[in-house]
């Protein structure tokens, strides 16, 4: 593992749900605060239709993502529905360095090996408000096929079991309201560790 200078990821914030959570959305509306920038992640997988290289994500083929993964190019890296995605180091620690909130927007499997290297670092789960209206936002998004829609809802439910170990649970039922407590929770940088656990209650929440 290499060794990082961890107080500088103390500005370090992750942010990770199930497909359809509306995580993109929310963090699209904080990330023009002057003070965040979000982290682009390098994948695998093919664009979607409208994605543009460079901004949605950083598209590569699967050997040149191999070839930086035995480099040691990435943070953390994880196989997520069938195609890998990595947080890559340079880019990350280039905002840091500017003093600037840096989002992760990735998975749990990233989520906790960003935890593990960077303990000070805040994490932040995003739910949607039932497993219901998660399966009608994926299909009223229309980007996705039905063989993918059904596998990203079974990845929901392991990802939703995994909500209760981040720092904050924010559930994205009000989108303004979410966007606001997100915004708080991402810039919430003073507090200390315990202070941080202003987890909404999952009673009656159905997950
Ligand atoms: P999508 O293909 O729908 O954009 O993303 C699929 C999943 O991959 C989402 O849960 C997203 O948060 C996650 N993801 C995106 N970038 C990264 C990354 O760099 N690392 C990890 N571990 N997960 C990522």
């Amino acid at each position: 593992m290499i060794n990082f200078n961890s107080e500088i990821f103390k500005n370090l914030c992750v942010v990770s749900a199930p497909s359809g959570a509306g995580k993109t959305s929310l963090i699209k509306k904080i990330c023009s605060h002057e003070k965040i920038s979000v982290s682009v992640s390098e994948t695998s997988r093919k664009p979607r239709k409208g994605e543009v290289n460079g901004v949605d994500y950083t598209f590569i083929d699967k050997e040149d993502f191999m070839l930086r993964v035995q480099n040691q190019n990435y943070i953390e890296h994880a196989l997520v529905h069938d195609n890998y995605y990595g947080t890559h180091l340079d880019s990350v620690t280039k905002q840091l360095k500017k003093d600037n909130i840096v989002i992760l927007e990735i998975d749990y499997q990233g989520a906790e090996i960003v935890k593990k290297k960077f303990p000070l670092s805040r994490n932040i789960f995003v739910l949607p408000p039932s497993l219901e209206i998660l399966e009608k936002r994926l299909r009223e998004r229309g980007t996705d096929t039905e063989d993918v829609i059904l596998k990203r809802l079974e990845n929901a439910k392991i990802e939703l079991s995994k909500a209760s170990n981040y720092d904050y649970i924010l559930i994205n039922a009000d989108f303004e309201l979410a966007e606001n407590k997100l915004l708080s929770y991402v810039l919430d940088i003073d507090m200390n560790i315990d202070e941080k656990k202003r987890k909404e209650p999952l009673i009656d929440k159905g997950f």
